[in-house]
């Protein structure tokens, strides 16, 4: 019931997207993202160890908003690669030709980058070196969904201490 109270009154305070907690394997793995609230009930199971906190939400009895925990016990993860789907593709480009940086719906995927028509007939089937036509951006295999969205948090400045537990993700 303690807990319940806790969260009416949070609710509030963070209804507008903050709240959220990163979930460490405990082997500090980043494993998801879930609701401060799960965060806590698994604290108070002992499931969890809270590691970083946001110092300006009080929870209970002096306990600050934990913003990443790491599980007391280790999780196995099957490894799963994220594939080169053309969403994926998209998503990993922000949805933007990587050699003009038009923004638009009608983008295509010249072999594992995305670009624009125009840039895509021009280059033909040449190397970007061939067409001097340089990339933005060097292409990386696309993240998963988890790096995605936790990359997406950090880059907003809304949980800009993720960055340390996240691997790949450059302040
Ligand atoms: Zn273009």
């Amino acid at each position: 019931m303690r807990l319940f109270k806790y969260t009416v009154s949070m609710t509030c305070k963070l209804y507008f997207g903050m709240g959220q907690t990163l979930v460490l394997n405990a082997s500090y793995e980043p494993l998801n993202i879930t609701s401060w609230r799960r965060a806590v009930i698994l604290m108070i199971k002992g499931k969890a160890e809270s590691l970083e906190e946001d110092k300006t939400y009080s929870i209970h009895s002096g306990k600050k908003l934990p913003t990443v925990i790491r599980l007391r016990y280790y999780v196995k993860v099957p490894f799963r690669e994220v594939s080169l789907t053309r969403k994926n593709i998209l998503l990993r480009d922000n949805n933007s030709c990587q050699y003009c940086n038009y923004r638009g719906s009608d983008l295509s995927i010249d072999h594992v980058t995305t670009a624009c028509l125009r840039c895509n007939v021009q280059k033909g089937n040449r190397t970007p070196e061939e067409a001097n036509m340089p990339l933005k951006r060097r292409p990386y295999r696309p993240l998963s969904n988890l790096n995605f969205e936790a990359t997406r948090q950090i880059d907003s400045g809304k949980h800009k201490e993720w960055s340390k537990y996240v691997i790949g993700v450059a302040i």
